[in-house]
Formats: C-alpha cells, structure tokens, sequence
C-alpha cells in the first residue's frame, strides 16, 4: 500500500507553479543565456549591502544586459526601500530583475514585480525559499503584511551551490531549519498533497543529512549542493501550501519584536512541532521517516539544534519574557488552519517553554 503523507488521504487539489530550474554548481555561467530565453535586455540585479560583491559579479557577466545593481536588500522589504527600488526600476527602464542573495534580495525584487510585473529571475545564496513562492512582504509602521500574487514567483531560478560555499555556518544551520519548517508545515498543511508531501519528506532528508557535514567542511561543494537541493523541495512546499502555527508564531516574533528571521524559525520548530505531531500522524509518520526513524521528530529537531551549535531559546535571540503575553495575542488572534486546536493558554506556554529553552512537549507549559 502506498504511504500516504497527507492527514487527509487521497483527495486533493494540486496545481502545479510555472517555473523554470537550472541547478548544478557552476550553473550561474548560464544566466546570460536564460535572460536570452526570456528575451530581458536591461535587467535590475538586486542584493543585499553586504553581498555587493557577488552582486557586482553577476552584473559584470550580464554586461549591457545589467542595466544597474541596487545593492539595498534588507530583512522584511521596509515599504520605504521597496518605493526606491520601484522607481529606480523605472529610472533604469529595466525588463526584468536578477536578485542575487536570500530571501531579502528576492523580496526587494517581489515588490518591484509586484508594482511593475517585471520578471524576476532569482539566484539564491541560502537556504529560506523565496524564491519558490508567489508569497510577498512588505513592512511599515513596524508591521509586516504579506500576500500572494503570482506576479511576483519568479520565472526562473538558478541554483549554483558555489554561491552558498560562503554562507558563514551559523546562518547556514538556521537557513536550512529555516527550510525544513516549511516543509514540516506543507505536511500538515491544510492543502497538503501527496506530491508536495514527497517533496517535503525529501528536502528534510536532505537538509538534516547535509547540515552536520556542512558544519565539519563549509566549503565542500557536494555537502552544499545536497542542502541546496533541499533547500529548493523545501522552498517549493512553501509555495504550493498554506502554513500554519509555527509560520504564525515567527510572523508575530519577526514582525512585532523584529527578531531575526532564520534563528527566530530554528528556536520555534521543535516547540510548534511538538505541539502540533500529535495531532498530525501521517506528517510525524513522514519526518520520522526523514530523520532516520526519529519515534520524535521534534525532539529529534531539538537535539540536532544543539549538536549544530544552533540558538534554542527565545531569550538568547533577546526576547523579553514580559513580550509573551503579547505575542500570544497575536498569535490566538490571526485565523489559520491548524492540525491541532490552539488556545491562548498552550501558546502562552508554547511560548514560555520555548523562551526558556527547555525541552519541547506536547502541553506546553504543565
Ligand atoms: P537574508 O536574505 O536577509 O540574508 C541574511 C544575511 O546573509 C545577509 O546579510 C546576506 O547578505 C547574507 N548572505 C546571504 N547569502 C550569503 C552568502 N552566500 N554568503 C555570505 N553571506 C550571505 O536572509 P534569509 O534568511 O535568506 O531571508 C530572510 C527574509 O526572507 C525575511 O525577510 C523573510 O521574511 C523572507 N522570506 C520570505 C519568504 C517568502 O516566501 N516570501 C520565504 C522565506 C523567507
């Protein structure tokens, strides 16, 4: 009988995201000829500050295609550095964008698509996903938004895994967590697929297994391109489902304490897991699986945390502890789907446990 992943057997709906993906190390030598295939002439290659370098690298192999470099990605796409990028877009007359970094290069490119329907073609440098989802982010007021629109997926993506060699291991150890929770979540996803449900089991394995080899030797470039190759089915569950708990946990962390994105998702995984596995037999049965025949997989998660030297505590990401209240709130307040029923007393000890740092349990907080 085949394994079924998804808690609601074999009735669903599927729809398939149009996308092209070049993978392979050394595949960034063919972005030239991918903007030849969708006839872009003048693009916008996008990146964070710190990575203006490789940013400035891509622009040189594109020459007059690379029609300027905006070097002013940041966490969370600020409403601010989204209006000065779209006018810079305009100014340049670009066809197109090149984002060259994580998910906030590519999210400095989704509000430009998202104003101007400029393709984007995005070169990932770690492990978040971005690019895979029609999902955008935008911030003001300390608050962050976020929608769908599929202006805003990228029409192709190349993944060279050399790209990744520099990614520092602490942020690669997150990053890839990071992945892995999307593919936890699309498991148990209101609209999880069987499909989708491979995908998922796959990427965990992948990431899990490469992560430690990572963390002995960044620089091999089979190691990276195996925690790529996760990073990418991880990426994709994201995109084809909705999340639940523990996106909205990290939501409300980011958006309202402005907690780093990566360490804030490592820190809640084992905690939303732990939660919510009980509730979700076909999902535990398929993590369990991917880690190796783990009987808990979000203890499992928890531990591997630790042997890769990862935060485990809100505190040591400088939470307040007066703050779970708060986010609590938050949390209760929004309305998602969810395997397991919340109310505010488990998030409120979901919460402390996981601002604390103590092991993951199912009732949180007893
Ligand atoms: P990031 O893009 O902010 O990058 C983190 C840091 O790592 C930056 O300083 C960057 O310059 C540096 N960096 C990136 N790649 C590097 C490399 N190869 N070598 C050296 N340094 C490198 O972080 P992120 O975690 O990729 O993205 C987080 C943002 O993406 C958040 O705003 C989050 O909300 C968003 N996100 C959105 C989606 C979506 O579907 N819309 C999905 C995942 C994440």
């Amino acid at each position: 009988m085949t394994n079924l992943n998804t808690e609601q057997g074999l009735e669903f709906s599927y729809q398939a995201l149009p996308m092209r993906v070049k993978f392979g190390v050394g595949s960034l030598q063919e972005l030239p000829a991918e903007l030849d295939a969708l006839g872009l002439k003048r693009v916008l290659v996008i990146c964070s500050p710190e990575q203006q370098a490789t940013g400035q690298m891509v622009a040189d192999a594109l020459g007059d295609r690379a029609a300027g470099i905006l070097p002013e990605a940041v966490m969370h796409v600020p409403e601010e550095a989204a209006l000065s990028a779209s006018q810079k877009a305009t100014e340049l007359g670009a066809d197109g964008c090149v984002t060259v970094g994580g998910g906030s290069a590519i999210g400095l490119g989704k509000a430009i698509a998202l104003k101007h329907s400029l393709p984007i073609i995005a070169v990932p440098t770690t492990y978040a996903g971005s690019e895979m989802t029609p999902v955008w982010g935008l911030t003001s007021n300390g608050r962050k938004q976020t929608g769908k629109d599929p202006r805003v997926l990228p029409t192709s993506v190349v993944y060279d895994p050399s790209l990744t060699a520099t990614l520092p291991v602490g942020m690669s150890v997150t990053s890839a967590i990071n992945a892995i929770a999307h593919a936890v979540e699309a498991l148990y996803a209101p609209d999880a697929t069987p499909i989708i449900s491979l995908m998922a089991e796959e990427g965990v394995k992948a990431l899990t297994q490469a992560l430690p080899l990572i963390v002995d030797d960044p620089s091999n470039l089979e190691n990276r391109a195996q925690a790529l190759y996760g990073s990418w089915l991880c990426g994709a569950t994201l995109g084809a489902t909705t999340m639940s708990l523990h996106h909205k946990l990290c939501h409300a962390l980011g958006g309202t304490l402005n907690l780093p994105h990566a360490q804030t998702h490592t820190v809640v995984l084992p905690y939303a897991l732990a939660f919510n596995q009980v509730a979700a037999p076909g999902a535990k049965a398929a993590l369990s699986r991917a880690l190796g025949g783990a009987d808990d997989p979000a203890l499992e998660l928890w531990n591997l945390a630790e042997r890769l030297g990862a935060p485990r505590s809100l505190s040591e990401l400088g939470m307040e502890e007066s703050d779970i209240q708060r986010i609590a709130e938050e949390v209760v307040g929004y309305s998602y789907g969810n395997p397991r029923a919340i109310d505010l007393e488990s998030i409120q000890g979901l919460l402390s446990d996981a601002w604390r740092g103590s092991q993951p349990q199912a009732n949180p907080g007893l």
